[in-house]
Parts: structure tokens; sequence; C-alpha cells
């Protein structure tokens, strides 16, 4: 079933004709759960992963008296494919992107404390002629979901949406005195490919540079606790497929937070890879 966003209540170029250059188009995921296939687009697991080659592992931590802790396997997040996402910049001779990340705690601001806790690997399917298996222990292995930070396996059903940046990154002329419609039009909230993040909780920073080039960043994958708010208030970002689920009830509930992870606090987390190669170290922020 294809999840659908309401078109806006205004038009915002015609309340504002200097936003028409900053329309973007980000891809709404709209993960639900469900049992992806290991060669599918998906959150979650399992991921298409070579047979020989080794799980990541973060050894980043230590305990109290500075003894080493772990290294600790790290969490299947996403699998993309060129196939269902060609917006992503795929190195040449690529088609297929997974990350994954430690879901233990580590210093923000990312990337200068985050270290190897996120990584992000591009690869060619036809080279991979064996699948790994998961091994007991990883995260998302057992029955439990109880992980802040281990999304549980969700299809995805992408959606194409404009929106338009959070507003601190508009030019001042622009930024002053837009009205509360323009939350209706920016940074679409959920899990997403691309586009803009909001930065409410800590304001835009002041650099967002690649650590390895110092190039620009750009918003590759948005994480985020809640797809849409729904319930009582009008909310334009709950799919019209899911607007008859009553709040409260698990079906609402799996709609509203498929991937069972709690990002930020409740919040929401945004990935960025180097505008100039994707395949520099990628950087998070938590919102
Ligand atoms: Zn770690
Ligand atoms: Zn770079």
């Amino acid at each position: 079933m294809a999840l659908t966003t309401a078109a806006p209540s205004v038009d915002p170029v015609r309340l504002r004709p200097g936003l028409a250059p900053y329309a973007r188009t980000t891809v709404r995921l709209h993960p639900r759960r469900g049992t992806p296939g290991v060669t599918d687009s998906h959150l979650g697991g399992p991921l298409y992963w070579p047979a020989g080659e080794p799980w990541p592992h973060c050894a980043d931590h230590r305990d109290v008296n500075g003894r080493p802790l772990g290294p600790y396997p790290m969490a299947a997040v996403a699998q993309l494919t060129a196939a269902d996402f060609p917006e992503i910049p795929f190195p040449a001779g690529t088609d297929l992107v997974q990350v994954l990340w430690c879901t233990d705690w580590h210093d923000q601001p990312h990337p200068e404390g985050w270290g190897q806790s996120c990584r992000v690997f591009w690869r060619r399917t036809a080279e991979i002629t064996a699948v790994r298996e998961p091994a007991a222990g990883e995260p998302g292995t057992g029955d439990a979901h109880d992980e802040d930070m281990v999304p549980r396996p969700c299809v995805l059903r992408p959606e194409r949406v404009v929106e338009y940046p959070w507003y601190e990154e508009l030019p001042g002329g622009l930024r002053e005195g837009l009205g509360e419609w323009y939350e209706e039009v920016s940074t679409v909230p959920g899990c997403k490919l691309g586009g803009a993040m909001g930065w409410a909780t800590t304001d835009l920073p002041t650099a967002l540079d690649c650590g390895d080039c110092g190039r620009p960043l750009a918003l590759f994958l948005q994480f985020d606790t809640y797809e849409f708010l729904g319930g009582h208030e009008p909310d334009r970002w709950w799919p019209l497929e899911e607007r008859h689920l009553l709040p409260g009830t698990p079906e609402f509930t799996a709609a509203r937070e498929p991937t069972g992870m709690t990002v930020g606090r409740g919040g929401h987390a945004g990935l960025f890879l180097c505008s100039a190669d994707p395949t520099h170290p990628p950087s998070f922020f938590t919102q």
C-alpha cells in the first residue's frame, strides 16, 4: 500500500515568491514493520552482507577504570538500493548502501566524539555471492526490541515530497516574518532520504563541514522517533491512508513509531555525508 502525504494548505511560493529556489525534494521512506527480504531496501535487518566479511564492531568504550569494554557488534540500521533510490550519489560501480551504527552512547557532537561508531558501506550487489547469517548476540537478533537505537525490521514505501529548508538556512530577508504555515512545508518529519533537517533543539550549527575534507555536509538520512504526530491536532504528515487509525491503539503506534527507536531523547537525528565524496566518514547530529 502506498502512503500519501496531504498537499499543504498553503502555496508557499505564492505567499513568498522568494522561496521558489529553495524547494527541494525529500523522500519520505515511510518505514512500516514487516519482514523485508535480504536484498530489499529497508530499515533494520537483515543486510545483504558478504559471507566472508567480518561484522563491524565498535571498540571505542572503556569502563570507569579505563579498561576497554567490548568490542560491541554494530546494529544494522538501513539498506538502500540504487534501483529504489536513484537520487543517492552512489560512488561509481556501486548500487547498494548499508548503514550500521554502535548502539552504545557516544559523546556529542558528532562526528568528533563518534569515531568509528557509524559506518556506511557502498557495495556492488553483483559481487555478493553468499550472504552472511547474523550471529547470536548481535543487535536485533533476539526476540526483545528494547534497545533505543536498534530499528525493528521495516519495509519502505518511498514517497517524494517537496519541502523547504529549516528557516535558519534561509537568507535573512526571506526568513523574517514567516508564519506558522512555514512549519507545514518545511523539514518533513520522520525517516527520510535527503532534504533538510530541523534544528529546533540546538539551532543550526555554525559549520556543517566534512571532517575529512572540509566541504559542506549534506543530509543523507534522517531518523525520527515519530513519523507524524497525529491525534487531535491537524497533522499534514499523517499519511492519508492511515487516518482511520485510532490514537492509543497498537496499529496507530506501529504506524507513528514504526522503527521503535527513541532517537535523541524522542526527537530526530541526521546522518550527514560529504557532498564532495560520500565515502568520507559520516557525521551524525541528534535533536
Ligand atoms: Zn560505540
Ligand atoms: Zn569530504
